[in-house]
């Protein structure tokens, strides 16, 4: 008798997350890929991840160096993911419209000409070149173009190299366009005390119009009543006596470049934070802390105390982080009672298969709560190309479960194969969502019977509280959400008209 469940029919197994990292061969190894995961395409292309990290920024235009249907896929991308949730509602990207003779004579008079176009018709502060993958594969001098327009151009140009078929894992494309931007900075002349950058905050775009302590980067938030991340990090960093200089990625060219006037970089999200940090310290002697991405208490109380220690504020720190606990303890020791010692169904993102420091990060926050961590929709090669993320997590010794195996391309895992190969009974788990599309079905798998918690940033709104969750407003307001998922999910009757609509998981059609 086959007694195999369905998960592992399909070649599945839960596996430590450093086992999983090890069993996928590297990134580049395409025969060894092309066996293992037959078909498996990476997500976005890097001039996608290049030009959305240039979103953030202000008073400046992106100048896509190819063919105008790279940059429509780019205008498609930015308008529909990002604009309507982060940063630049409309960043200019006007394309140098390569063509087939182009390929063959060059595209560089074009971008010289483009270049000296855009800087008298838009007038931006920055303007940045991306290239594509037929202006790389031609060998196109975009650096010597550069120079030459720049000649008659106000605007600084910058370029950062966004080929699409250059490593199309996500986390190398992200890794190796984050540290881009310390090439955008300049030597400082002094080094200003007390003062410290956030790196990584990437989807948001800080107001950068004013500049220093008093003329440090105002919030504009676009969220309005829902905080983003550096709020509440500037909260923390601020309530033990210290100034914000930066907040990276975002503001204009002169705020980018000044960054390394800052005495210590932290970081936000290790993916974008961590490269950026290590050019910056390679360039301009700017020291970073190593803690990164703090969800939940523990991990908030180291982020400020390693912060606090190379500052000395160790003090101010202790005091500011005994007050802040004593605001979330009942929220946490409630959520505790709830959840201790029940299953954490984290997913990695639905069908873009790619979250792992977020997912990481609130796997850490719940194990505080006493809960058993699974995670699972992580493709193992996005794994691999996330290394740096990798092994943070691992110095700081954490290594929970994750489900492995040959996923299917962008076809997310159906959760109730996750519940039935767990032996998971109703009330002894609960679903925490990354990303769009969550799953449901009224009925059966809705959060008026399975509690569910919203943690992708997408998605996730609440009052006076950052989208992902970070710091102690982050903590208490994801004890919350816990705590109401349970209680929501106890109703037992009357599914939402999500799950109503959904109906069956469009993953089994
Ligand atoms: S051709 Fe290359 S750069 Fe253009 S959209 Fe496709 S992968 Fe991206």
């Amino acid at each position: 008798m086959n007694t195999q469940t369905k998960l592992q029919k399909q070649g599945y197994k839960w596996a430590r997350v450093s086992e999983m990292f090890e069993e996928t061969p590297p990134c580049g190894s395409n025969c060894e890929i092309q066996k293992k995961y037959p078909g498996y395409e990476g997500l976005w292309c890097r001039l996608i991840m290049a030009v959305t990290s240039y979103a953030m920024t202000k008073n400046s235009v992106a100048v896509i160096h190819g063919p105008s249907n790279c940059a429509w896929a780019v205008r498609n991308f930015c308008q529909t993911n990002y604009a309507l949730y982060y940063g630049n509602s409309f960043l200019q990207m006007p394309v140098t419209d390569i063509n087939q003779h182009d390929v063959i004579s060059g595209g560089i008079d074009k971008l010289i000409n483009t270049l000296k176009e855009v800087d008298r018709d838009y007038k931006p502060e920055h303007i940045c070149v991306f290239d594509s993958c037929s202006t790389a594969l031609i060998g196109d001098d975009i650096e010597t173009a550069i120079k030459t327009a720049q000649q008659s151009c106000n605007a600084k140009i910058d370029y950062i190299s966004s080929a699409g078929f250059i490593s199309p894992p996500l986390g190398k494309s992200i890794e190796e366009t984050a540290a881009k931007y310390a090439d955008m900075m300049e030597k400082p002349e002094e080094i200003i005390e007390n003062t410290v950058n956030i790196l990584g905050q990437y989807k948001e775009q800080q107001d950068s119009s004013h500049a220093g302590r008093q003329k440090r980067c105002k919030h504009k938030n676009r969220r309005g009543k829902y905080l983003d991340d550096a709020s509440e990090l500037s909260r923390l960093i601020e309530g033990i006596g210290l100034d914000i200089h930066r907040i990276l990625i975002s503001g204009a060219y002169d705020y980018i470049k000044t960054a390394p006037q800052a005495k210590v970089n932290i970081i936000s999200c290790p993916t974008w934070g961590i490269p950026l940090a290590k050019r910056m310290e390679e360039r301009f002697n700017t020291p970073y802390i190593e803690q990164c991405i703090p969800i939940g208490i523990e991990p908030t109380e180291k982020w400020i105390m390693e912060l606090a220690k190379f500052t000395g504020k160790t003090k101010e720190a202790e005091f500011f982080i005994q007050k802040e606990l004593q605001e979330i303890m009942p929220e946490f020791e409630k959520a505790k009672n709830m959840v201790n010692g029940k299953t954490a169904l984290i997913e990695c993102g639905r069908n873009s298969q790619t979250a792992f420091a977020r997912p990481m990060a609130l796997a850490r926050a719940l194990e505080e709560l006493g809960m058993k961590i699974r995670l699972f929709g992580l493709h193992p090669l996005e794994l691999k190309a996330k290394e740096t993320d990798f092994n943070y997590f691992m110095q700081e010794g954490f290594d929970p479960l994750i489900l492995n195996g040959n996923y299917a391309y962008q076809q997310p895992v159906n959760i109730s194969h996750v519940v039935e190969d767990l032996e998971l009974k109703q009330g002894e788990y609960v679903y925490f969502t990354q990303d769009v599309f969550p799953a449901a079905r009224g009925g059966c798998f809705d959060p008026a019977n399975i509690p569910r918690v919203e943690t992708g940033v997408h998605l996730r709104r609440v009052v006076n509280a950052p989208g992902r969750g970070v710091g102690f407003k982050g903590a208490k307001a994801l004890y919350k959400s816990v705590i109401e998922a349970v209680m929501f999910s106890e109703r037992a009757s009357k599914p939402t008209l999500y799950g109503r609509v959904h109906g069956d998981f469009y993953e089994n059609i």
